[in-house]
């Protein structure tokens, strides 16, 4: 099953103004369900520009993008919202994470979003989550006593929290040791492994992105002719 396809997707920036730049080129990416890929490439090529237009977060200037076989360039703003709120999972390095509330209001959050009012059944999900990241005991610390480690614990639990097919990563190990970093890896391993969640994770990490299925490379703003991290 496709989960992402991008055909040709170009963008550029200050469109129609002098400053006009184009940063990402005939961008053709595929990825199936299962995937576990890795983004990589120096400062400047593109990556989080790619990030946010796969993420919906932003619109291609060009090209295609289909997101679990919708055409996201008929979509409106709502239906955009609606679609990223379906099939995406965020794990960003600067997490936005509500430092004031527990782990477990952290992980209800998307929950809340899509339905309004909090239920038992969110709460429980929530700690569900939790336990499977490794936080049954902290669930219901504030998110603002806890460690970097454990702050990204609680961000991929909240990622999970709409069971998302697709999960985007950005450098979410960037910030933490090399434990930290190991035992952060192994978790959205165990993730892809058991969910079949589909994962793009940005790292300058070269020895974590030679454990990811696939490495995409941007330079320039171009796909790099691929290169094999395994066989
Ligand atoms: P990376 O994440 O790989 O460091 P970016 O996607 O952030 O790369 O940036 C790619 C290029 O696009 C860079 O040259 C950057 O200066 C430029 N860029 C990024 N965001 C904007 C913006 N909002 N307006 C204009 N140029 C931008
Ligand atoms: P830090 O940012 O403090 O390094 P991590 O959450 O990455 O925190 O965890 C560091 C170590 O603690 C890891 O080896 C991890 O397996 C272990 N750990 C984390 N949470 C728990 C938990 N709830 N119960 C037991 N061990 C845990």
């Amino acid at each position: 099953d496709t989960v992402l396809l991008l055909q040709q997707v170009c963008k550029s920036y200050a469109v129609g103004t002098p400053a006009e730049t184009q940063v990402l080129f005939d961008i053709d990416l595929h990825l199936q369900q299962g995937e576990f890929a890795a983004l990589i490439g120096p400062s400047g090529s593109g990556k989080s520009t790619l990030l946010n237009i796969i993420g919906l977060l932003d619109r291609p200037s060009g090209g295609q993008l289909i997101m679990t076989g919708q055409d996201t360039g008929n979509l409106d703003e709502a239906r955009l919202t609606q679609l990223r709120g379906q099939a995406i999972g965020f794990v960003f390095q600067s997490h936005y994470l509500l430092t004031a509330f527990s782990a477990t209001e952290n992980v209800m959050m998307p929950m809340l979003m899509q339905n309004g009012r909090p239920d038992d059944r969110m709460r429980e999900r929530a700690q569900y989550l939790l336990a499977e990241v490794g936080l049954k005991q902290w669930q219901d610390s504030l998110v603002g006593n806890m460690s970097g480690g454990q702050q990204q614990r609680v961000a991929i639990a909240r990622a999970l929290a709409l069971n998302p097919p697709l999960i985007l990563a950005d450098e979410p190990t960037g910030n933490l040791d090399t434990k930290s970093t190991d035992a952060i890896f192994e978790l959205m391993r165990k993730v892809n492994a058991e969910q079949h969640t589909t994962f793009l994770m940005v790292t300058h990490n070269m020895e974590l992105a030679e454990r990811c299925d696939r490495t995409i490379e941007l330079v320039d703003g171009r796909i790099a002719p691929s290169i094999s991290t395994s066989t």
